[in-house]
């Protein structure tokens, strides 16, 4: 192991999925850093989390990929269905041809597997990674060397740069960007995890499934090798409090999703207790650094979790700052201008496309809008779907290539914007091992 490229650490704030995939990230180019997170262990919430081709490829890039597939279960559908009739709407198949065309499959996990595995990934390089619990930063300066980070017990750490990665509540972004905290939305959600015996068994589907109703939808999925099933629920309203992982009874929760054909409300009476969430999201804003200060994942673009990429972008973003600091060989004023011009107009789609035009689709009244939707997607073609997702499912260069070396004599430079589809298309021909998939651990279920 050569020595590392920067003698003070870049300071990573959050030790969330961001967070760990930042570090991780810089260590693949040889760039130490300290993680500091608040909480006093580093985890996460008990809930799954949809894994995409694009994130699998930042997963792969960030070297935890096989990780995090150990724990995955490797769906083959995604599923839209009329909440009112019952009626399947998207079936998108994820089958070969999915993990052929986008090089990767498409798979759901628990959020404590893929956040242990960054984990994992962290420790296994103490020599470039230095972690943190019980240190919540409270504040920074980055006048003159180094840049300083101050933490709420009065402590300060010094680095040569600073990585916000403290999520959509971040306290350092009130600095850099000057938005006040996201206000309450109206856009709530119930989470519960149950185990899978408890689940209709005509519900034990492959498939992360979507009901979807008039200001309402109900999102399942299994999760950990079939043993438990993950259930989001999030209904539209005229919500006040911005709090979030509160107990909620079925008496709350079920009058919401009383337009519900039998079987989706079947699902939703088997929680005995949900989780409510409020459901906060940004507008993009294209100021993301100031100075060696950066802004990644959720700090950075805030999203709602309709197009389930939120993590995806916070891990993309981190591959993308690993390349940046290489490219400007540690300087992380520059490196930070190149990261946020090579991520922004990406992430903010995805985050446009998250808080608005996604929600367009699934929430709509019932009636002439309903049938209009439904009539729009039913029995489109795999391919078809395939190539409306391809801008999101096909990974960037900067995170294909991460961990290719550049060839003697070339400056380690792929192309900071996403070339057009008919390139990405042509690449993928000469690329052959990518659609494998890994074993299936699953016990004999119904499909959907
Ligand atoms: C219901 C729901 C479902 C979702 N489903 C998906 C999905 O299927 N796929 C997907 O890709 N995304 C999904 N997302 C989005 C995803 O969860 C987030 O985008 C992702 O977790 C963001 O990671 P982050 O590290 O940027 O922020 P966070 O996860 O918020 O992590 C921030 C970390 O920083 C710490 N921290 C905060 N403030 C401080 C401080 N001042 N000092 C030190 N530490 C601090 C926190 O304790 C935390 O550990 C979903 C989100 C929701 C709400």
């Amino acid at each position: 192991m050569s020595a590392p490229r920067n003698t003070q650490p870049v300071i990573i704030a959050g030790g969330g999925i961001g967070g760990l995939a930042a570090a991780l990230g810089l260590a693949r180019k040889g760039f130490r850093s300290v993680v500091l997170e608040q909480a006093s262990q580093f985890g996460e919430i008990g809930a799954g989390i949809q894994i995409a081709p694009n994130a699998w490829h930042a997963l792969d890039a960030l070297g935890v990929g096989q990780l995090v597939k150990k724990e995955a279960v490797f769906i083959e559908h995604l599923l839209m269905m009329d909440g009112v009739s019952g009626e399947r709407i998207i079936d998108i198949p994820l089958d070969k041809r999915f993990a052929k065309r986008f090089g990767n499959p498409y798979a759901v996990t628990h959020r404590a597997d893929i956040h242990g595995s960054l984990l994992d990934g962290c420790k296994a390089l103490p020599e470039l990674i230095e972690l943190r619990t019980s240190s919540r930063v409270v504040g920074f300066s980055d006048q003159g060397s180094p840049v300083e980070v101050e933490l709420a017990d009065g402590a300060r750490v010094a680095g040569c740069a600073l990585v916000a990665a403290d999520g959509g509540r971040s306290v350092i972004r009130e600095k850099i960007v000057g938005d006040p905290l996201p206000p309450v939305t109206g856009h709530m959600c119930y989470r519960a995890v149950l185990n899978a015996g408890d689940v209709p068994k005509d519900l034990r589907w492959a498939s992360a499934t979507l009901w979807a109703a008039y200001n309402t939808h109900i999102v399942h999925y299994p999760l950990r090798g079939w043993k438990l099933f993950n259930l989001v629920a999030t209904v539209i309203g005229k919500h006040t409090s911005g709090g979030h992982n509160e107990l909620a009874t079925p008496e709350e929760v079920l009058p919401f999703f009383s337009h519900y054909c039998d079987k989706p409300l079947t699902l939703m009476r088997t929680p005995r207790e949900f989780r409510r969430w409020m459901l906060l999201f940004r507008q993009p804003v294209d100021n993301w650094t100031r100075g060696r200060v950066a802004l990644l994942g959720d700090a950075a673009h805030f999203m709602l979790q309709y197009m389930a990429q939120g993590a995806a972008m916070a891990m993309e973003d981190a591959v993308c700052l690993g390349l940046c600091a290489e490219r400007a060989d540690g300087d992380f004023e520059k490196a930070f201008l190149d990261y946020q011009a090579t991520r922004l107009a990406r992430a903010s789609r995805v985050q446009i496309s998250a808080n608005s035009l996604v929600g367009m689709i699934f929430h709509v009244p019932d009636g002439v809008e309903r049938l209009v939707r439904n009539d729009i997607y039913r029995n489109r073609s795999a391919e078809r779907y395939y190539d409306a997702l391809e801008w999101l499912f096909t990974p960037p260069d900067y995170v294909r290539d991460f961990r290719k070396k550049p060839a003697p004599g070339r400056s380690p430079r792929p192309s900071a914007r996403r070339k057009g589809a008919s390139s990405a298309r042509a690449r993928r021909k000469g690329s052959p091992a990518r659609a494998a998939r890994p074993p299936r651990r699953r016990p004999a279920r119904r499909k959907a």
